[in-house]
């Protein structure tokens, strides 16, 4: 499944390919949005920071990831490729289990509850768009993948480019969609197809939009903690 783009929103497309570039970055554009749940839930809770929350936040924000473990010690990594054919996100990141857990979280345990809960959901957002291969939002009712802003093929427009694939993808196959989706029969088709085992580096050591929209969140992060303590 594919859902096109809407018109208004391709000329931005246009433009974020346009000002790619060959610098490198790491990837702890990553951990930018993690700060936002700390600090909403401060914000509105009237809660005074102290520097040893950051830490407790970041790693709230990545209880989801607990399913990447088994593959993190079995291949020092995580990657869904031909190598490995089989990609995590599971428990935590299907929303019906995960968003009554962190509310429940939130009415139990007041602040650290909320900042959970918030810091889930911020996952759950972070995982629909970007790098890996969407989240099963309808899970049990349906297996299906959905990921917003991504191309069947799941890969950025100049890997396929590069390759020499691009113009030998079918349209439907290479176009950008608003909305993309894979069923569980599908999904591994594609992760053997088109899985990278060195997806950091392609897509986070360097300027692409999906790193470009995580560096300017971490950054827009930095700044407001900073404004907090000081
Ligand atoms: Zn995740």
């Amino acid at each position: 499944m594919c859902v096109p783009l809407p018109h208004s929103m391709k000329n931005i497309r246009g433009t974020l390919y346009y000002n790619r570039n060959e610098t490198s970055f790491t990837t702890a554009g990553r951990l930018g949005k993690w700060f936002f749940a700390l600090l909403f839930v401060a914000e509105i809770t009237d809660t005074q920071l102290v520097w040893w929350y950051i830490p407790i936040a970041i790693l709230f924000s990545h209880t989801p990831d607990v399913d990447t473990l088994p593959e993190l010690f079995h291949r020092k990594k995580v990657a869904a490729s031909s190598a490995f054919v089989s990609d995590h996100r599971t428990f935590l990141h299907y929303p019906i289990i995960s968003l009554p857990f962190g509310i429940v979280s939130g009415f139990l345990f007041g602040f650290w509850g909320w900042v959970w809960c918030v810091a889930l959901i911020l996952h759950l957002l972070n995982d629909l768009y970007g790098t890996g291969w969407g989240l099963p939002l309808l899970w049990p009712v349906s297996t299906r993948r959905y990921k917003v802003l991504g191309r069947r093929v799941n890969r950025l427009k100049y890997l396929l480019q590069q390759s020499g694939q691009y113009q030998r993808l079918p349209h439907n196959e290479r176009k950008l969609c608003f909305a993309v989706s894979w069923s569980a029969k599908e999904l591994p088709e594609y992760i053997q197809k088109w899985g990278m085992e060195d997806w950091i580096e392609k897509i986070y050591m360097r300027l692409t939009w999906i790193s470009g929209i995580e560096y300017l969140l971490f950054i827009g992060a930095c700044v407001l903690v900073l404004r907090f303590f000081y």
